[in-house]
């Protein structure tokens, strides 16, 4: 190997139907007393907060809840749950939910035990204190349960921004696909489209290794396979655990690589207009795709191979396939998000670096 490769994932994961109740010793590792952070109503209804509950009692951890974590979570959520977590001296973090709450919950503990101000919560300098905690993913998408990131609403920036630190490298990820059985096919979808652009984007990461492309291109494959299932709703257990799996493998690759463009653009999108966080990366991803098969094209090449399509154009089909009817951008909206994308350091993180022009372009191609 010519490369060095430097590969760290210090999570414990756990994939498994009813892990939750059959590893229930690793909750021992959490301490007497710990928070369960959720969203408002899907860790009560998918069966997991029950779960959860009944193994903690059964070992005599007491809990509370701060169930206030909301999709695309600010910063005043964070410091709230916080606050909360150090008035009732919590010694462990358990996150259930999607990508909003495992995120939430990183950002939450970090945050009740450093003083941390406002100002500075994104500068990447944290001492070297953080209590355990164990995530368990409810969609298979942002692979948050394996990744050091945590990601924020940044209203000062007008954008989403990322606490990034070993520290937030949740202790265990518990998989288990039951959880994401009754996901409406909308989320299904654009959960799974997030990670296969986390999977794609970490292929053209300058961060990028064979360990990182190897998982990477399995994650899009899992992907794929599950695209008939995807498209009617009618996901069974089988399929709904590989998209588990390959969301969580794909958060591996990024937990190394980073995302680049297709995410860095679509912050934007979620920002502005309100689109979900998947979504907004699937309707980029097909014209930053069709942007590097000529800038790239062996690596273009490999994905395809991977999708078993032929060429871009057949992947935008593909994707048009899943999104149904597309959201459309003005001039001005375009200009203004091209700005804002052209600072990210997302951008900067691709092999390929987009010039302002090029990223309007690429805004255009996609919803002008
Ligand atoms: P989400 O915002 O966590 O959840 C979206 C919706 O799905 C919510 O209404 C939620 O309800 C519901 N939901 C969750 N699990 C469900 C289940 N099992 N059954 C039915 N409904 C369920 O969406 P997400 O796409 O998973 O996460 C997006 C966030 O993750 C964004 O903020 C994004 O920036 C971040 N992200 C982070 C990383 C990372 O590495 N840290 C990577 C990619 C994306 P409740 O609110 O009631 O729970
Ligand atoms: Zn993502």
């Amino acid at each position: 190997m010519k490369e060095k490769i430097d590969f760290y994932m210090p999570t414990k994961v756990i994939l498994q139907e009813g892990c939750v109740s059959k590893q229930k010793e690793v909750f021992k590792s959490l301490g007497s007393k710990v928070m369960l952070v959720t969203g408002k109503s899907s860790a009560k209804q998918n069966g997991a907060q029950k779960d959860v509950i009944e193994v903690l009692e059964e070992l005599n951890i007491t809990y509370i809840i701060f169930d206030q974590v909301m999709s695309n979570p600010t910063i005043a959520c964070v410091y709230k749950g916080a606050q909360l977590a150090r008035k009732e001296q919590v010694q462990g973090i358990i996150a259930i939910g999607g990508g909003s709450p495992m995120d939430a919950a990183k950002a939450i503990n970090l945050l009740t035990v450093q003083d941390i101000k406002e100002e500075d919560l994104f500068n990447g300098v944290y001492e070297d204190k953080i209590l355990p905690m164990i995530h368990i993913p409810t969609t298979a998408g942002t692979g948050s349960e394996v990744t050091p990131y945590a990601v924020l609403t940044n209203d000062s920036k007008q954008t989403k921004t990322s606490i990034g630190s070993p520290l937030l490298f949740p202790q265990v990820a518990l998989c288990d696909a039951k959880y994401t059985m009754h996901l409406d096919a909308k989320i299904t979808v654009h959960t799974a489209i997030d990670a296969l652009s986390h999977a794609i984007e970490g292929m053209f990461s300058v961060k990028a290794t064979t360990f990182t492309d190897a998982l990477a291109l399995e994650s899009i494959q899992c992907i794929v396979d599950c695209y008939e299932e995807m498209k009617t709703g009618n996901l069974l257990f089988k399929e709904r655990e590989k998209l588990l799996y390959a969301s969580t493998i794909a958060g591996m690759v990024i937990a190394q690589t980073k995302t680049t463009t297709v995410h860095a653009m679509g912050y934007s999108l979620t920002y502005f207009k309100g689109i979900d966080h998947g979504r907004a990366n699937a309707l980029l991803l097909g014209a930053f795709l069709t942007y590097a098969s000529i800038h790239s094209k062996n690596k273009v090449q490999e994905i395809l191979e991977a999708m078993n399509l032929r060429d871009v154009e057949e992947m935008q089909t593909w994707l048009d396939s899943l999104l149904g009817k597309k959201e459309k951008l003005s001039q001005a909206e375009i200009h203004q998000y091209a700005q804002i994308a052209s600072l990210s350091k997302g951008i900067k993180n691709c092999k390929l670096v987009l010039s302002l022009d090029e990223i309007e372009e690429l805004y255009t191609k996609a919803l002008g």
